[in-house]
């Protein structure tokens, strides 16, 4: 990342996307831009499209219409590499999914010498470096089972870092955890932003999109109804809808 060139582009860019799942049009035309470094953080009520929109930024799931761009490169360019281009994303979900046989250094390894080719040496130095910024070190020999849900998903973002992405997208990534759990993942998401990692965040954590997030975009329906500050959006929203959906997380 710190070889990237400044550019002029965001580092993500959603331009008129649309996405269908048979007659149930889910992303009606979300245009949006994400500058590197920026986080944003995605609200609003279930159903309105938010895990699509993410998982149409990494192709999981194919736009209907539109265009996503990371890094200036079009995803949804019928030509692009989508397996390099992928990998230079990271994504983390409300579920951890790590594999319960290995353990978590060996959760960590493993894709670094499948997908990236490295050599065992070093994807076990990278995997030490993240276990360590996500505080982890001590579990590097613990299987998952033996660890608390937080501690989970802080593997699991370190698995996603292991991977040396250029943006990180998280949906719902402490929706799944115990409250008194939440605190240390989102300790953790707060220190990539403090870093400069360009991050895409659909939470419901108010507090955390309030301190962290350099905007805010809230979706419903399908479409983004207000995209701004987060002093704008949460503080001092403009639509009737944002105000309803704020009142009723308070
Ligand atoms: P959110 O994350 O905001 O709760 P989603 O993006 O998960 O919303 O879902 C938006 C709508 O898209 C929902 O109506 C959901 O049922 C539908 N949907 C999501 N994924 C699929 C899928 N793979 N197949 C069919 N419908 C889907
Ligand atoms: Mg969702």
């Amino acid at each position: 990342m710190s070889e990237k060139p400044l550019t002029a582009r965001p580092e993500i860019e959603v331009r008129g996307l649309h996405k269908s799942f048979g007659d149930n049009e889910v992303l009606r035309g979300i245009d949006l831009e994400i500058e590197q470094g920026e986080v944003v953080c995605v609200i609003g009520p279930s159903g309105s499209g938010k895990s699509t929109l993410l998982r149409c930024v990494n192709l999981l799931e194919e736009p209907t219409k539109g265009q996503v761009f990371v890094g200036g490169t079009e995803l949804t360019d019928p030509d692009v590499d989508i397996d390099a281009v992928r990998r230079r994303i990271g994504m983390v979900f409300q579920q951890f999914n790590l594999f319960p046989h290995l353990t978590v250094t060996e959760n960590l390894t493993l894709p670094q010498r499948r997908v990236l080719k490295r050599d065992k040496a070093t994807a076990a130095k990278v995997a030490a470096e993240n276990l360590e910024r996500v505080g982890l070190s001590e579990k590097a020999n613990a299987y998952p089972a033996s660890l608390s849900g937080g501690q989970q998903q802080r593997v699991a973002i370190a698995r996603s870092l292991s991977m040396g992405p250029e943006v990180m997208l998280f949906d719902e990534p402490t929706s799944a955890l115990d409250p008194e759990l939440v605190g240390d993942v989102l300790g953790v998401m707060r220190m990539l932003a403090n870093e400069g990692m360009t991050m895409m965040v659909v939470t419901h954590e108010m507090t955390f999109a309030r301190e962290v997030a350099d905007r805010v975009v809230f979706m419903d329906g399908g479409v983004v109804v207000e995209d701004g500050t987060p002093a704008q959006v949460i503080g001092d929203p403009a639509h009737e809808r944002t105000r309803h959906f704020l009142s009723r997380l308070i």
